[in-house]
């Protein structure tokens, strides 16, 4: 019989509970800034917020929210989509935040699928409601604006909080479903709350109360990776940009706030740096000490071009909506202090290692796990307190969990120190004369071509070779490249068999609606492109 001795100390339940607790004590001052759809700048602050978020809480509960039960937001980034995230775990009920770039059949298939039974929606995103109700039913639908303000005002700011398990769901997103039908992630209270502690570690993203943290990703995706409520936990003031994405206002906003970390999507980060390009003196942005950039492949170009001139730093990070999202962050070692400048740019551009807790691997075709030596791949496979252990309501995708494990779908190699290096999304890997190419080499090292702005490599069937690559490029305005120029510069850094057969100039790569290049979208857009020769 085995025989085991347990510690004796207290087992409090992880939930948000003691987050709430927690910034209302110690953090209810610090500032929340939000940037209204016409620019101007609300300021609020935790304590308020928390306060604000009792009352709306007490009229959900009247309202005949349960535990439970699913309550939908359809927001940009601001402080009352902040409450938001306050208001409903607290009463029990599951934040369930929706995505307003998503197709109206995709948001009426999620709101069905959720069966959210309240709404709570921007004003400024009222015209995206319009092009789906008709097809959904939630009980209550609430207009964030001054209106529901004047209501919640009349509740009272002590809220009777059910008491809360760990074990219980606290929030619900979908994955932006970039190849078949979106898929719900159910956090638990415990997950949310590890993950947060998790992604504020010094290694991590480095979070505390003297950072002003802008989180450019949406909350609508992924909860913004974690930031509001991370910044909450460590009183880290919270700069929230609204619908303004453009990079002038963004870097208007890291300007006037003296922002130091920013979070987004690569293709966010690419319009900043064109514009800090051709402007580099018009803002200052010497505070900000970090920016997380993740979501897809941040491209060593970018890495480079921020760093030398503009003096900016940034923390490529990888993650999935299955993980919460933070899977990993690449940070420089200590002994990788010596190394020359260009192979401490090659180490940045990798997706790095796992927060502590999150456990990797990566397993072979014949099933069996690969050597961590920087070269044989495998797809990746993960677990961990914030990693999902099954999609809601969806059993048709129970393959992706193989017993204690999440098959990412992400193809990779591990290298000694247990650095992940991305190669593609198994679906994206080009497959030419039975050798793999990584599209996502090609189009970070074309990204690093002056006249390209943005590419993306898909492949193109071909009768000899089963696939060849084929490279969608997005030159810069007054700049030219011939397909010549484009192979020359990729000679050297790939084997001849690897470049790509055709150069295709676009106007724009379409995009997912979290702002990744969609790549089944370019595949129907070239499905009769013809190989030349
Ligand atoms: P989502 O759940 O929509 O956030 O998408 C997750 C997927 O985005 C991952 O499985 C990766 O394929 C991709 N991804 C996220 N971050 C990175 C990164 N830093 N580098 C490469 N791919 C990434």
């Amino acid at each position: 019989m085995l025989c085991r001795m347990n510690g004796m100390m207290m087992e409090t339940e992880l939930t948000l509970a003691l987050l709430f607790e927690r910034v209302g004590r110690y953090f209810s001052k610090v500032e929340v800034v939000s940037r209204n759809p016409d620019k101007s700048i609300s300021r609020t602050t935790y304590g308020d917020v928390l306060r604000r978020s009792r009352q709306l809480a007490n009229a959900l509960v009247k309202l005949g929210v349960k535990p439970g039960d699913r309550v939908a937001t359809l927001a940009w980034n601001n402080s009352r989509h902040l409450e938001a995230y306050f208001a409903i775990p607290m009463t029990g009920a599951v934040l369930h935040t929706m995505n307003p770039r998503l197709s109206a059949p995709d948001l009426t298939y999620i709101m069905n699928h959720a069966e959210d039974k309240v709404l709570l929606v921007d004003e400024a995103l009222l015209p995206v409601w319009e092009k789906f109700k008709a097809n959904v039913k939630p009980a209550h639908v609430l207009v964030m604006g001054k209106e529901l303000d004047a209501s919640i005002a009349r509740e009272s700011d002590v809220f009777d909080a059910p008491e809360l398990h760990e074990k219980q769901a606290a929030g619900l997103c979908y994955t932006s479903g970039t190849t078949g039908r979106p898929k719900g992630v159910l956090y638990s209270h415990r997950s949310t709350l590890l993950h947060v502690l998790g992604i504020a570690l010094p290694d991590s993203l480095n979070l505390g109360q003297r950072e002003r943290v802008l989180p450019v990703v949406p909350m609508f995706h992924v909860n913004a990776w974690g930031l509001p409520y991370a910044c909450a936990l460590v009183g880290a003031k919270l700069v929230l940009p609204g619908p303004n994405l453009d990079p002038h206002s963004l870097l208007e906003l890291m300007h006037n706030e003296k922002v130091t970390i920013a979070a987004g999507v690569p293709t966010v980060w690419l319009a900043i740096l064109d514009a800090l390009d051709k402007e580099p003196k018009r803002y200052d942005v010497s505070r900000v000490k970090q920016m997380v950039i993740g979501g897809s492949a941040a491209p060593q170009a970018m890495i480079e071009g921020f760093l030398k001139r503009h003096g900016l730093m940034v923390l490529h990070a990888w993650g999935m909506t299955e993980m919460s999202p933070v899977g990993s962050t690449t940070r420089l070692r200590p002994e990788h202090d010596l190394l020359p400048e260009a192979e401490q740019f090659k180490i940045r551009a990798l997706q790095g290692v796992p927060p502590p807790m999150v456990e990797v691997r990566a397993v072979g075709e014949d099933g069996k796990e690969v050597p961590w030596d920087g070269k044989s791949m495998g797809e990746l496979q993960v677990r961990g307190p914030w990693v999902a252990s099954s999609y809601y309501k969806n059993e048709e995708e129970d393959d992706k969990f193989p017993p204690g494990w999440f098959r990412t779908g992400d193809v990779v190699t591990l290298d000694e120190s247990g650095y992940i290096r991305i190669t593609d999304r198994s679906k994206d890997l080009i497959k030419s004369g039975g050798e793999w190419i990584s599209s996502v080499d090609l189009e970070n090292a074309l990204m690093g071509h002056p006249a390209v702005r943005e590419a993306a490599v898909i492949a193109i069937s071909h009768p000899k070779w089963t696939e060849r690559p084929v490279a969608c490029v997005v030159l810069r305005e007054g700049t030219s490249a011939t397909d010549e120029e484009l192979k020359a510069f990729l000679r050297g850094k790939f084997a001849e068999w690897q470049l790509p057969d055709a150069f295709v100039r676009l106007e724009a790569i379409p995009r997912t609606a979290a702002g990744k290049f969609l790549k089944s979208a370019l595949r129907e857009q070239l499905k009769n492109f013809r190989l030349p020769g």
